[in-house]
């Protein structure tokens, strides 16, 4: 079970204007395999989703079938409505590294119920974009002991392919992370989320092997091309709830901005001004803060998925206007060009360092 809510209110003194909190996700239909529904956390997610009134499915085989709908949109509207509760195949149990993130991943679910028009996972995971939670998430978590490194911190990103908050209310998933982690000195768990809903975190037992990121954009991008998420003031909000002392009646966490996906739309430097400035508004007190920067990418393979997720976007992927950059296996992504790719990183590090100067830039990328 999750820790309940017993913080008193933190007061916030970052501006009040759109402080729209995410509604939570309530899928429209959850189904099980049967081998999922023989794992203790399987049936701990089943008994929180029927207590929630959910309708519930369990399959009669263990592959998921039935999503497709009429066209494209319709596939992709029924898989964003539809929680799945799986057992994860052993081929997720031989973690990858994950640079510059973290050390390792470790996917508690794979799918997301947000609707951001350059999604990363588009093109990365195959088939419609329904969410997938691991029920045997306990042996994952125990595997994840055989890549501790004892020379080192080791750090297990589990943000890669789900937004790990969007379902905390669905699975218990994270808080599930965050005691197992808080009991293996020498490690680090990381997650970042785009939703607010934060509270059932901040009893938690992390010992300061969590860190809690959010992902900050300006409110125009957030509002344009990041659907059902929440918005920047209430992530602010719930990034200052994380980070604020427990004897204060906050998490405690050490946490993290990651800024992401920078675009230099227009005004972008006024913009980005703004956001930095509701950041350190937020963040008024001690805390233990990192930041990462992420310029907007996508590939060929990634663009045509989007373009069938969301035809009338306003999301620019005009390869004309970006530099190509090829990996080591001949694939291609389209970053920003070298001139604009330097004036924004040169603008992110000044202003970022003037009003955070203890707090470490992880990279730029
Ligand atoms: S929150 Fe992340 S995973 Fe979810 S839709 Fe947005 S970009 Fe994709």
């Amino acid at each position: 079970m999750s820790a309940q809510p017993t913080q008193k209110p933190i007061s916030n003194p970052v501006k009040n204007t759109h402080l729209m909190t995410s509604r939570l996700w309530m899928p429209r239909q959850v189904l099980f395999t049967p081998d999922a529904l023989e794992e203790p956390f399987g049936q701990q997610i089943y008994t929180r989703v029927t207590d929630l009134n959910l309708p519930v499915t369990v399959l009669k085989t263990n592959r998921l079938t039935g999503l497709r709908g009429e066209d494209d949109r319709q596939t992709y509207r029924n898989a964003k409505q539809t929680l799945a509760v799986v057992k994860a195949p052993p081929g997720t149990f031989r973690l990858q590294p994950i640079p510059p993130s973290a050390d390792w991943q470790m996917n508690l679910a794979e799918g997301c119920p947000a609707h951001c028009q350059y999604c990363y996972l588009a093109g990365s995971l195959q088939g419609p974009p329904v969410t997938r939670v691991f029920a045997n998430l306990p042996q994952m978590l125990a595997n994840t002991t055989a890549y501790e490194q004892p020379e080192k911190t080791t750090t297990f990103e589990v943000s890669c392919y789900t937004d790990v908050i969007g379902i905390e209310h669905l699975t218990g998933g994270l808080a599930e992370c965050i005691r197992h982690f808080g009991n293996r000195p020498g490690t680090q768990l990381r997650f970042v989320t785009k939703y607010d809903q934060v509270d059932s975190l901040l009893g938690l037992p992390h010992n300061g092997r969590t860190r809690a990121r959010v992902s900050l954009n300006t409110d125009g991008i957030a509002r344009r091309l990041e659907g059902g998420t929440a918005s920047i003031e209430a992530r602010l909000t719930a990034l200052r709830k994380l980070a604020m002392p427990r004897e204060k009646g906050g998490g405690g966490y050490p946490v993290g901005v990651v800024l992401a996906p920078i675009m230099p739309v227009e005004n972008w430097r006024e913009q980005y001004t703004d956001l930095l400035n509701r950041v350190a508004a937020a963040l008024d007190f001690p805390c233990d803060l990192t930041v990462e920067f992420i310029s907007h990418r996508f590939t060929p393979g990634s663009k045509s998925v989007l373009e069938t997720w969301y035809p009338n976007t306003s999301l620019d992927m005009d390869e004309q206007g970006r530099a190509p950059k090829r990996n080591k296996f001949g694939g291609v992504k389209y970053v920003y060009r070298p001139d604009e790719m330097k004036d924004l990183r040169s603008f992110f590090y000044t202003e970022w360092q003037q009003r955070f100067p203890d707090a470490p830039i992880l990279y730029w990328t």
